[in-house]
């Protein structure tokens, strides 16, 4: 099976992501997706309640959703994700993300309260991030646009390895496509 993966360090050495530390991480990815299948944890669930912590207003999650994630009784801002600021954002829901193949990697064996290489596997189970930094292209107004938004999801928003690179690629993206 090919790592659909680009392993940032091996690409650095020539090696395509071929080394064993990367086949590691990436089976063990795979069996985590296979005991937890990603539309349990990652999704909403329907119905789901949202108490409001400046007002404690109650509503469903949906209808904080057609809100825009501004609390209908004290103007609250809610705290959203890369995903639900796109879906606000773009023309009819739609966008694509780019570059959600290259993700961030535990480059020093830093480890702080708990090693990083943790902090990376459990963000990658909880969300469907692979790095600070989502990129995604789409339309606003018909006018086609891309967005590099930092999510608080992937460890609260703090720099990912890979971060910089996205961003790059982000505008070599729009210098070769939109301009
Ligand atoms: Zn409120």
């Amino acid at each position: 099976m090919t790592n659909p993966f680009e392993d940032f360090d091996a690409n650095l050495a020539g090696e395509e992501g071929k080394t064993t530390e990367t086949k590691t991480s990436w089976f063990k990815r795979l069996k985590k997706g296979i005991t937890t299948p990603s539309s349990e944890k990652k999704e909403t669930p329907e119905g789901l309640w949202s108490k409001c912590p400046q007002c404690n207003y109650i509503c469903t999650i949906n209808d904080l959703r057609e809100a825009l994630f501004v609390c209908p009784k004290c103007n609250y801002h809610h705290r959203i994700g890369s995903n639900e600021y796109y879906e606000i954002l773009f023309d009819n829901n739609e966008y694509t993300e780019l570059f959600d193949n290259i993700r961030s990697k535990d480059m020093l064996g830093f480890t702080d309260l708990k090693p990083y290489a943790k902090r990376l596997e459990e963000s990658w189970a909880k969300t469907d991030l692979k790095d600070s930094m989502r990129v995604v292209v789409g339309k606003i107004s018909g006018h086609e646009i891309v967005v590099a938004a930092m999510d608080f999801e992937f460890i609260g928003g703090s720099l990912g390895s890979v971060m910089g690179e996205k961003f790059s690629r982000a505008v070599d993206y729009c210098i070769a496509n939109l301009f």
